[in-house]
């Protein structure tokens, strides 16, 4: 069942084009994120969503209901936000119990919600304290408890990790995730961040200068990028401009056969690092190169090969693979993406 619907929403500032354009369906229960750059229009959608800004164009509905009337505490929609927004003259109950408050729910009923809510992001027991008595981490806990408290329809959260440490990123993310799915809540998360997209997201909508690039699941995306912006967003990628020549495109020392239209317009070779083996040097299939770096990555390690005429390509090393810096080493594509460059 479809719970959010965004229609051609657009919203301009000035000559900015800041949404263009944007068409989404969310089902009830999915988590999706915005992903894009800084400026890609992703906190404007976000924000329209929420009702703190308003379309220029289009319409947001709820539950099959337009928005565009409706103020944002009426939305069935709750924000958590980067910076954590929490009210330092309040204890972390007042906090939490503020929005409930708000609705005149008795005293009893605030009281067990807030605990509930509190023991829902591992906070059991911290109500009395002040948020300046709490780490980042917990402050950010605090402010989802806020938003969880109100049982929101939609969940919005607008880069909530950003300003905590790599390690409690990842920790913090795994709890909203384990949260968001036994609670069924429909999320939508804004990150400029494709790690966090891909390991959160059941779709990600890849944004790029107000509109949308692809809409797609994590693995889709990164197997088969819709665009060119896509392809050099996600992932590690080398692309290569390339042209046609006698029936094939063409770049430097690669050839991509089959594409017989012959065309004057600019095109694009992107290769995964996985994509491209490393070999010893001569074998059959493959072009010459030299390492030029070696990046350790932890789980796998990236050569960055520069080929006889001077192209860069970035190659997977294999787990038994001896090779550093200043080798000779053969490449073997196995596998390329082709787009159109402009
Ligand atoms: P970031 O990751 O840096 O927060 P974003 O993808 O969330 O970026 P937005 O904040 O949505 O991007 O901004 C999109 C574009 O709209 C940007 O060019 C921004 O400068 C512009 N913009 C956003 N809000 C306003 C505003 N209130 N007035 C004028 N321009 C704005």
């Amino acid at each position: 069942m479809t719970t959010l619907t965004l229609q051609n929403v657009t919203r301009t500032f000035g000559d900015t084009h800041a949404v263009n354009r944007l068409d989404l369906d969310v089902a009830e229960g999915e988590f999706i994120c915005l992903l894009g750059p800084s400026g890609c229009g992703k906190s404007t959608a976000l924000r329209m969503i929420a009702g703190f800004e308003t379309p220029d164009e289009g319409d947001i509905l709820i539950g099959g209901a337009s928005m565009l009337d409706v103020p944002p505490n009426r939305r069935a929609t709750s924000m958590v936000f980067q910076s954590h927004a929490l009210w330092s003259h309040m204890t972390v109950g007042g906090n939490i119990a503020f929005g409930l408050k708000l609705r005149r729910l008795p005293r009893h009923m605030v009281a067990q919600k807030v605990a509930s809510a509190l023991a829902l992001v591992g906070l059991d027991g911290l109500e009395k304290r002040y948020p300046a008595q709490l780490s980042g981490g917990q402050q950010q806990r605090v402010a989802l408890a806020r938003s969880l408290v109100l049982e929101p329809r939609i969940l919005l959260l607008d880069e909530p990790f950003s300003s905590l440490d790599a390690h409690l990123r990842i920790r913090l993310r795994d709890e909203l995730k384990s949260i968001q799915r036994r609670l069924g809540l429909t999320t939508i998360f804004v990150t400029h961040d494709q790690e966090e997209a891909m390991s959160l997201a059941d779709r990600i909508v890849v944004m790029n200068r107000g509109a949308v690039e692809q809409i797609a699941t994590p693995r889709t995306v990164y197997e088969r990028p819709a665009t060119l912006f896509a392809a050099g967003f996600i992932g590690t990628m080398t692309i290569l401009p390339s042209h046609h020549e006698g029936g094939q495109l063409t770049s430097g020392a690669f050839r991509v056969p089959g594409l017989l239209e012959d065309d004057t317009k600019e095109w694009a070779i992107a290769i995964r690092p996985e994509d491209c083996e490393l070999t010893a040097p001569f074998e059959n299939g493959t072009s010459l190169g030299v390492v030029n770096h070696v990046a350790e990555l932890g789980s796998s390690r990236i050569a960055t090969v520069v080929m006889e005429d001077g192209v860069a390509i970035k190659a997977q090393i294999g787990r038994r693979q001896m090779i550093v810096k200043d080798d000779r080493v053969g490449c073997r594509i196995n596998r390329v993406l082709v787009y159109r460059d402009g």
